[in-house]
Parts: structure tokens; C-alpha cells; sequence
């Protein structure tokens, strides 16, 4: 039903391909992060969710279209549906129905609660393509209260201590998710370099409800006064680390929100003060749950750990590969 080609997955009984990644006739995207939806093709197909989005990074007359979760549309000789990753908003596994039976691409997904987008939800089907960025048994996340908690704690103790604090985080879904949780629990105003605004007010206009952001450039120090940024957390993204930008901050400290951050020795090498564990991809757990839950006699892993997972699915006694991606950076919303 799917096969990799140079461009991607591609479907050639409805003659599209999913999250291409070079320009294409059509293309079905799972969701709106850089490593799955690229610029250029000629027809889009994604979640009515994804659309704000997706205008955002290829802008207004990029051609999208767009179904509701569980809508189905034949394409070719396939019917095609989206179906809630849990991943950002919009996230969609895409299940192919079609003569080879049901396919589900999971692209990212995640199983923890998330206020800012739709829940995963198990889709039985034939072959799973699973994601495996974090296919590793090390890989386990605490509950999000308990990083939501841990996260005001070390804000509190910088403020005591007259810094300001700042967390790096992707700027599509971490930086909404943290936002409408910390919203739960604190009163306390925060603050967004502005690089974040545009994909926050895109989340807005989707629906999803977010606290009110004070932009670090808003506050610029009128002459003579000494208003600082003291006390107060900022949500960054990562390509402001070590910018001029950094300045307006003062004595701060800062941290990674990154499931990355599981691992002690990539927070000592990267230098941060503060490493919170939150991630918005399946843990090992999570991925085996989520494998299981779909009933897919054939898995394929792709992204990250994909041989580690693949060889431990097969010693399950599942059918399992894995599926190779032009992506070999980091990966993003992690
Ligand atoms: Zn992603
Ligand atoms: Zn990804």
C-alpha cells in the first residue's frame, strides 16, 4: 500500500505520498512541524486543525485542503481518513483503506494528556507505521504535573534569587502546551520571545484557548528606568540561545523542555542549567501500549530508535522494518 520512495512514502493506488520531502502532486500531511511538511507541492490534504498552521509556514495561498478528524474521502482506490495523534494541534495518524487491507501512518504522536490538541486514539488496522524517536527503554516520562510542578519550583528559587528564567522550547506545540499548563496552576504572567507569537496566535485562531503572553520586546526598558525581567519566566525558542536577544533577560538561568533531557549526559554537553523532561512523543511504554492497541500484525518503525524498536518487536513475534527518513537532524517538538 505504501512504499518508500526517494521522495517518501508514497501510496500509488491513490497516487499521493505522506509528509513528502521534496515537492509533489499531493501531498497528505500528518502535521505542521518542519521535518513533515515541506513547501512546494501542488495539493495539500491535512486536518481542518492543521490549516492555520500550515498558512503560517508556507502562507496564504498555499494549496490546502483539509477534512475533519474521522471524515473519510476516496482517493484513487483508497479511501483515506484522520485520525487524533495527540502529538500538537492537528496531529493525524492517516489509515489507508484500500485492496492491501488497513495501513495506519502514525507520524508523531504521544499518549500523555495535552490541553492544546485532540487525544491519540488507537486505530485497529493491518501494518502500523510507528514513529520511534524516543525507541529506547530509557526513554520514560514522569507525569506531566510532576515537570509542570518541578518547573515552578526552579522558577520560585531564581526569582528568590533576583534572576530571571528561561526555557528553550520548540515554538509549534511545546511552547502552547506549557503555556496552557501552566495556566492551571500559576497566576503569574508569562513571557514569550517574539518569534513565538505568530504560531500561539495560530493556535488561537484554531480554537484552542491560551493565556495571555507578554512579549519580551513589549517591555523594552523605557530610558531611565530600571524595569528588568528579574523574577519573571520566559519561553524561548532554541535559535535565540546565545543571540543579543539573551541580554534583555539579565542574570538568568536557563533550561531545555525536551524528552531529550531524559538523558543526563545531553544536558551536561548542551550546557543548560535546568534540563524538564516533557516530551511530546511516545515513551517506550507508550509505544508498545499504543503497538498493541492497534492489533497490526506488521510494524514498521521510522524516525530515531526505528532498528532497536523493530528488533525488539520482532522478538515479540512481530512482523516488523523499518522504514528509513531523509530526516537525520533532531527531531522537532521534542
Ligand atoms: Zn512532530
Ligand atoms: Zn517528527
Amino acid at each position: 500500500m505504501l512504499a518508500e520512495t526517494a521522495d517518501g512514502l508514497y501510496c500509488s493506488a491513490g497516487r499521493f505520498h505522506i509528509d513528502p520531502w521534496q515537492p509533489v502532486e499531493r501531498a497528505l500531511i500528518t502535521h505542521a512541524h518542519g521535518d513533515h511538511a515541506r513547501p512546494g507541492s501542488a495539493a495539500y490534504l491535512c486536518t481542518n486543525e492543521t490549516v492555520p498552521l500550515l498558512r503560517r509556514r508556507f502562507g496564504p495561498d498555499a494549496p490546502l485542503e483539509s477534512l475533519k478528524y474521522g471524515e473519510t474521502r476516496t482517493i484513487g482506490d483508497v479511501r483515506v481518513s484522520f485520525h487524533p495523534a495527540g502529538h500538537v494541534l492537528g496531529s493525524a495518524q492517516i489509515r489507508i483503506e484500500g485492496e492491501q487491507g488497513v495501513w495506519v501512518a502514525a507520524g508523531d504522536y504521544k499518549r500523555a494528556a495535552d490541553p492544546t490538541c485532540a487525544a491519540f486514539e488507537p486505530v485497529r488496522c493491518d501494518t502500523f507505521i510507528t514513529e520511534s524517536t524516543f525507541g529506547l527503554p530509557i526513554y520514560r516520562w514522569d507525569p506531566t504535573e510532576i515537570v509542570i510542578a518541578e518547573i515552578l519550583s526552579w522558577w520560585a528559587a531564581n526569582r528568590e534569587a533576583d534572576k530571571s528564567s528561561v526555557i528553550f522550547c520548540y515554538t509549534l506545540g511545546k511552547a502552547q502546551r506549557l503555556l496552557a499548563e501552566l495556566a492551571r496552576v500559576s497566576d503569574a504572567p508569562v513571557f514569550v520571545h517574539g518569534m513565538m507569537l505568530g504560531m500561539i496566535d495560530a493556535y488561537r485562531e484554531a480554537g484552542v484557548s491560551l493565556p495571555e503572553v507578554q512579549t519580551v520586546i513589549e517591555r523594552a526598558k523605557p530610558r531611565g528606568e530600571k524595569r528588568s525581567l528579574a523574577g519573571e519566566l520566559v519561553l524561548a525558542p532554541l535559535s535565540a540561545r546565545g543571540t543579543p536577544w539573551m541580554r534583555r533577560l539579565g542574570v538568568h538561568s536557563d533550561a531545555f523542555a525536551s524528552g531529550l533531557m531524559r538523558v543526563r549526559g545531553v544536558r551536561r554537553q548542551r550546557a543548560y542549567d535546568k534540563g524538564f523532561v516533557i516530551s511530546d512523543h511516545a515513551d517506550w511504554p507508550a509505544l508498545l501500549t499504543t503497538i498493541a492497541e492497534t492489533g497490526a500484525s506488521r510494524v514498521l518503525a521510522t524516525h530515531g530508535y526505528a532498528e532497536p524498536l523493530a528488533r525488539h518487536l520482532s522478538s515479540l513475534g512481530l512482523d516488523s522494518g523499518v522504514i528509513r527518513t531523509a530526516w537525520e537532524g533532531e527531531p522537532s517538538g521534542d
